[in-house]
């Protein structure tokens, strides 16, 4: 059955038990309460058919994926997710789309125990527009923000590069068709993992972090620009997804270096935390490769295995910047 009206759709689709402490949707504003000593991280992520996601793509992974982007700054903070609000701008009413969408969203919701609050529903534009704000809490001081990397700090990358960027130039047609190897990145792109536990563990024990979602060498160059500092970045050290095997070195390198939609954490760290971060990526069963390090002075040098430093093209999305990428 149609449902009837906003506060149907609303009901029917979004509106889940808030847990206990917590005021969901129903009120004029949600009520949260941050642990005490805490500060409130909130980030925001706009997601638009059509230049973030394809009109025609599935809507349980989509429904996944603007929850997971969302969380990724959390994590990139290395706070614990609190709750999350969705508004919502959509074109048509479709139920089948709708159900799906809210399913992928509310199963990353309950997984990252990040409830869904609040939001707001409007009809009649000529696009799908989706927009979350997601709020966590770090302990006061502990925030892994971007101005934090320090002279002298190991740089490090946690899981794997490249396979979104793959897939999606595959999906786009500017890589010859390859299903084999489209199966293997695909989820990379479309239902990607934000590294929640991994930025907890790392708040009070790496300096700055931030999540590679625009391209490695331009998310670094954000870190490096606000913490004044500069960087090496070990060519041959950095994790390639297998996915990546057996393709052209110029598109590989690329991949890897200004590939978007990694949502891996990038981070800088005292080298006396070598041995603790090697364990983490044990116990989380998740790569953790020391890929640089960062310097005085500044710039981004990308240097291969003898030293020496690599031009390199392209830094990665820019909304509004001429070329795009
Ligand atoms: P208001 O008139 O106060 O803006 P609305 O009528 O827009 O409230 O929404 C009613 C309730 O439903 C509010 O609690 C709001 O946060 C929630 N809500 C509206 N749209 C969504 C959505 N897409 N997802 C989650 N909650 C929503
Ligand atoms: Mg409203």
């Amino acid at each position: 059955m149609q449902p009837q009206g906003e506060f149907d759709l609303i009901a029917r689709y979004f509106k889940r038990p808030a847990p206990s402490g917590m005021l969901g949707i129903g009120d004029d504003c949600a009520l949260l309460s941050p642990a005490q000593g805490c500060d409130l991280a909130v980030s925001t992520d706009m997601l638009v058919e059509g230049r973030h996601f394809f009109a025609d793509g599935d809507p349980r992974r989509l429904g996944h994926k603007a929850l997971a982007v969302n969380l990724s700054d959390l994590a990139a903070m290395g706070a614990r997710p609190l709750a999350c609000t969705l508004a919502l701008s959509l074109p048509r009413l479709d139920n089948a789309w709708l159900q799906a969408f809210a399913d992928g969203f509310h199963a990353l919701s309950r997984d990252a125990q990040c409830p869904l609050v609040g939001g707001d529903t409007t009809g009649g534009a000529r696009q799908v527009v989706l927009c979350i704000t997601v709020m966590g809490e770090v302990r006061r001081h502990q925030a892994l923000r971007r101005d934090a990397a320090r002279q002298g700090d190991d740089l490090w990358v946690s899981g794997v590069l490249g396979a979104a960027d793959i897939a999606l130039r595959l999906m786009q047609g500017s890589l010859p068709p390859d299903p084999d190897r489209l199966a293997l990145c695909r989820s990379a792109l479309e239902t990607p993992t934000p590294r929640l536990r991994l930025g907890r563990y790392l708040a009070g024990v790496a300096h700055a972090a931030i999540d590679i979602s625009d391209g490695l060498l331009q998310d670094l160059g954000h870190v490096l620009d606000a913490s004044q500092c500069a960087a090496d970045l070990w060519l041959d050290t950095l994790p390639a997804h297998a996915a990546l095997a057996g393709l052209d070195d110029t598109v590989r390198r690329d991949a890897v270096l200004a590939g978007g939609d990694v949502y891996e954490l990038c981070f800088t760290a005292h080298p006396r935390r070598r041995e603790q971060i090697t364990t983490l990526s044990r116990q989380l069963k998740l790569p953790i490769t020391r890929v640089g390090a960062i310097r005085r002075g500044t710039g981004l040098r990308v240097l291969d295995a003898l030293g020496r430093e690599i031009p390199v093209p392209r830094r990665g999305f820019d909304h509004f910047s001429i070329s795009q990428t």
